[in-house]
């Protein structure tokens, strides 16, 4: 507690003493705040596909449906609300691993330009369903980055996702370009773009801009929490511009092996 505040004086080392337990107590209380408010998420988070599943077992229970459509349509619904939430159990799982540096990853040479167009290809699809178009640029020869190719393609198809998502119309476009000493990677879309207030929290566990749409798409709020650590884990570090009703766009920087830049 606060209260317990040590008493700081002069410039000598009982001072400095007394100034680190403070900055302790600081963290402390700062920890158990973020556990509390964890908790609140995750129950909450839980509560509402329960919700779901509860009404739609018990209107099939009590044959609540005229036509087997509407039965089917039920079905649907409790088998979206499942997934959901064993998606949502994983991505805790995977958070709580790399927030305690528990996850493995696996480090070698990593060709940054063949990771992004994996990543573009697999999302393709989608995006074309969408009407969107989908821009891949990039050089003819990159320096490699020292990474977990798996999870490189991860953070990159994560955030390709997320664009296709929030994007209505027009073009999404990731672009790999060497910059000294380091690789960067943008990928920009022309979607519903992200309010200014809310910007700084993207990255946070659960936020979202708008709640209704990241359900209908069947988003667990932790897509972004991850990839902001496991680009952090390898080295590189990731921002984000937006203008609502114009676009969005995430930049990821990783540095380049050492040998590679010489
Ligand atoms: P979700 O599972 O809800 O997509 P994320 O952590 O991936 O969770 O993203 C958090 C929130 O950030 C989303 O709910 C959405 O509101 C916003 N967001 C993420 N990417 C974009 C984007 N490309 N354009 C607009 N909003 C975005």
């Amino acid at each position: 507690d606060l209260a317990t505040r040590v008493a700081a004086g002069g410039h000598d080392e009982v001072g400095a003493l007394a100034a680190a337990i403070n900055d302790l107590a600081v963290e402390l209380q700062q920890y158990r705040q973020n556990r509390r408010q964890f908790f609140a998420d995750v129950s909450h988070e839980l509560q509402t596909p329960m919700t779901y599943l509860e009404g739609y077992a018990s209107a099939l229970e009590n044959k609540l449906y005229q036509t087997e459509e509407e039965q089917q349509h039920y079905i649907r619904i409790i088998r979206q609300e499942t997934d959901r939430m064993s998606r949502l159990v994983q991505d805790l799982f995977e958070l709580s691993k790399m927030e305690e540096g528990k996850i493995a990853l696996v480090f070698e040479e990593v060709d940054i330009i063949e990771v992004a167009e994996n990543a573009v290809m697999k999302t393709r699809m989608q995006a074309q369903q969408k009407g969107i178009d989908m821009i891949f640029r990039r050089p003819d020869t990159a320096p490699s980055v020292e990474a977990d190719g798996a999870r490189m393609e991860q953070i990159f198809t994560n955030l390709v996702d997320n664009a296709v998502k929030y994007t209505e119309s027009g073009t999404i476009t990731v672009t790999v370009s060497a910059q000294t000493d380091m690789m960067e990677i943008t990928v920009a879309d022309t979607g519903s773009g992200i309010p200014a207030t809310d910007l700084p929290h993207v990255f946070d566990r659960f936020y979202r801009v708008e709640k209704s749409r990241s359900r209908e798409f069947g988003g667990t709020g932790l897509g972004l929490a991850i990839v902001k650590q496991l680009t952090e884990l390898q080295g590189g570090t990731i921002d984000v511009a937006s203008e609502p009703g114009t676009g969005t766009r995430f930049t990821l920087r990783f540095p380049v092996r050492k040998e590679a830049a010489q």
